[in-house]
């Protein structure tokens, strides 16, 4: 029997992406996977029913019960897990330490469910990098969504009517999401400034034609040996404020990512700083969904505290869901590529590509860092 390869439509409100497009499909199927689309998966994305029957994928009206591997881009409810097949694959972005109830549910019907979050970075994982992919989309989104809210121009422009000055944008963690933010905010015309805690970064942001910010701090042991960063001292954070905060009340736009994996996202924005800006500047907190770096970010909405707009997008990367899915769905099917051979699924947990973004198999919780956080939340009276 071929095995079952199961994309639904995506069901967490405002999701718009899909974890397959229809040019992937042959793909999977010459791999000697069979494909099924539930009608409609990929109709918000720009992707219909149509097209993928045209590349070889059946259309069914329910995929979760009949799936061997199922691809999705949300964790699956409750509701979902329980509709699955017991041994089943799952791929998806499973927000594996804020998501308990479904990881404990996915190991109890014996799921083997990988995290496309936890891929090791090493160059063989690269095209398999759904968060990177994910975080280029939500850099360029980011900017617009800022340029649009502010009541200014962003280039400089010389005009009949006067000389208008450009626009100041101040980004804060230049990682993926922060450099395509710098990226896009240069190509408008912005005069761009930019803060990392990692070093490394500082010849990247200058390459973009943007100013580093040389704030007199030296982080301690400022990345992990998979070039994440790692977390400071809270006199650290305090200290990053008090010097970032000329910085901040001279830009116009405020474009904070600064994540630390696994970790609330680090408060580098005090209400302080906020009342230093000028009415009418705009925070977009590419941070929100881990909190926020603003200390007045409200995940998930916009308000206006002391005349400055402060945005906390929630999901981003599902605005330009065409291109997200395209390129989400690559990630997946490489990943799935790397997971077969001859045809079947192979899994040598011996190799840290299998095994780094394995969460649960054969009925536990195997990764270290998800079992760890789940065993401490149990022991929490
Ligand atoms: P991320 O989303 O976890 O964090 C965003 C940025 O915030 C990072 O650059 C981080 O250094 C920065 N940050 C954290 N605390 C900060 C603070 N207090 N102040 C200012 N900045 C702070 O990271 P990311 O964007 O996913 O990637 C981080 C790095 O990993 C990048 O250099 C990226 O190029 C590299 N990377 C490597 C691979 C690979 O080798 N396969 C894949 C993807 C990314």
């Amino acid at each position: 029997m071929p095995i079952i390869v199961s994309v639904p439509k995506e069901t967490v409100p405002g999701e718009q992406r899909v974890a397959l497009v229809p040019e992937l499909v042959p793909r999977l199927t010459e791999a000697g996977l069979e494909v099924a689309v539930q009608s409609g998966a990929g109709e918000l994305a720009g992707f219909f029913d149509d097209g993928y029957a045209a590349k070889g994928a059946r259309l069914e009206a329910e995929v979760f019960d009949k799936a061997d591997i199922l691809l999705k881009v949300q964790p699956p409810t409750i509701d979902e897990i329980s509709h699955m097949k017991e041994d089943s694959v799952l791929i998806c972005f499973l927000q594996p330490y804020t998501n308990a109830t479904a990881i404990r549910a996915l190991a109890a019907r014996q799921i083997t469910a990988f995290s496309m979050e936890l891929m090791p970075r090493i160059t063989r994982a690269q095209p398999m990098d759904a968060l990177s992919a994910m975080s280029t989309v939500a850099g360029y989104k980011a900017v617009l969504v800022a340029a649009s809210r502010l009541p200014r121009f962003f280039p400089l422009l010389m005009t009949a009517a006067g000389t208008v000055t450009p626009a100041r944008v101040f980004v804060i963690g230049a990682g993926v999401a922060g450099l395509q933010a710098i990226g896009t905010a240069k190509r408008l015309g912005a005069v761009v400034e930019a803060y990392d805690t990692r070093p490394a970064v500082k010849e990247q942001v200058e390459s973009l034609g943007a100013k580093f910010a040389e704030l007199g701090l030296a982080a301690k042991d400022a990345e992990d040996k998979s070039g994440y960063a790692k977390a400071q001292s809270e006199d650290f954070y305090q200290r990053q404020q008090e010097m970032m905060s000329k910085y901040v009340a001279s830009a116009d736009v405020v474009i904070p990512t600064a994540l630390v994996p696994g970790q609330r996202a680090p408060i580098l924005i005090t209400e302080e700083m906020v009342r230093g800006m000028r009415p009418g500047s705009v925070i977009l907190d590419l941070a929100a969904e881990q909190g926020g770096n603003c200390a007045l970010t409200e995940p998930g909405r916009e308000i206006v505290r002391h005349g400055v707009v402060i945005i906390g997008p929630m999901n981003l990367p599902s605005t330009i869901p065409f291109q997200a899915s395209e390129m989400y769905a690559r990630t997946v099917t490489n990943y799935l590529a790397h997971l077969l051979k001859d045809g079947g699924l192979h899994l040598d947990l011996e190799d840290e590509l299998t095994r780094g973004p394995l969460v649960t198999h054969r009925g536990e919780v195997v990764h270290e860092i998800v079992k760890a956080r789940l065993c401490s939340e149990n022991s929490t009276p």
